[in-house]
């Protein structure tokens, strides 16, 4: 069966109520577009686990700031077609941006607060009130027992969870692993925006994140010195300008005092060129 295009709440509603009837599993996987095997990986396990596949596409404005790419963000809906049905899905909801927020900017926002003050929320004021803000009306609209969301956007899957559980929202977030290049660049819809010489610089994320799992492993105690050691690897890198790299705790993103045995997760974000590149990686202390 070819994958169904859905422009409006109300055809995603009756395509999802008809699967509800007979108790069959909706799952969703929120996208902004432009899919790439990250995107298409999510789909796969959600088909897999899941009666009814939706996938959405849409760029939501309310999560980009004034400085950001809002305009230059990439996309190809055909194209996009074309990969959620490869990878499995029945229905893309492709919204226009009137149909999500008829009457302009939403009165009534998420704001998960306490996860969002630093890392990516401290660069992008206001974005991950636009991404819980439009994940619960996604929510809402396609009513999902599980959504699908991607490891590699680690501070927003974070954000999502603890939404799903302060608000009771009955939705089982599913955390799906990072798909890379054979390189170790992390997919993303902005890596078009490289030129050659930083796209082979890009992989100093991966590198620095493993300079960090490294000192970890080796029993380096003082947080401060494994984002210094991550933190080297970018520097020495000409073409990138590190943001901040450092290990956190996992659910809180809080940087800790002392690195004691348990699991933590390594944050990383860098300027190459123009793209501004984020990536993680988990690590477990014994
Ligand atoms: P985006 O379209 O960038 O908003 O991403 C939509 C979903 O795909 C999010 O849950 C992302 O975390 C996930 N995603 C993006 N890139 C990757 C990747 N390389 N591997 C796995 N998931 C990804």
């Amino acid at each position: 069966m070819s994958t169904q295009v859905a422009r409006t709440i109300a055809a995603v509603r009756e395509a999802h109520d008809s699967t509800r009837t007979w108790g069959g599993v909706v799952g969703l996987v929120p996208t902004m577009g432009y899919l790439h095997a990250g995107h298409a990986s999510l789909v796969a396990a959600a088909r897999a686990e899941c009666d009814h596949v939706t996938a959405s596409v849409f760029v939501n404005p309310l999560q980009f700031g004034q400085a950001d790419d809002l305009a230059t963000y990439p996309r190809d809906l055909e194209r996009d077609l074309g990969v959620a049905e490869e990878a499995g899905a029945d229905l893309v909801f492709a919204p226009a941006v009137e149909e999500m927020y008829p009457a302009g900017r939403p009165f009534t926002t998420v704001s998960v607060a306490e996860l969002t003050a630093g890392w990516e929320g401290a660069v992008r004021p206001g974005h991950f009130d636009g991404v819980a803000t439009v994940v619960a009306k996604l929510f809402a609209i396609a009513g999902p027992s599980r959504a699908y969301f991607g490891e590699k956007d680690y501070q927003q899957l974070q954000v999502v969870r603890r939404m799903a559980v302060d608000l009771d929202l009955p939705v089982d977030v599913v955390a799906c692993p990072t798909v890379r290049e054979g390189d170790g660049l992390a997919l993303s819809s902005r890596n078009v925006h490289l030129g050659p010489e930083e796209r082979r610089a890009a992989t100093v994320l991966r590198r620095a994140l493993d300079a960090g799992i490294a000192a970890a492993a080796a029993g380096e105690r003082d947080p401060a010195a494994v984002d210094a050691a991550m933190a080297r690897l970018v520097t020495g890198e000409p073409l990138a300008q590190l943001d901040y790299a450092a290990i956190v705790r996992p659910d809180t993103l809080e940087s800790p005092d002392r690195i004691e045995p348990g699991e933590y997760r390594l944050l990383i974000a860098a300027r190459v060129g123009k793209p501004r590149l984020i990536d993680n990686a988990g690590v477990l202390v014994g």
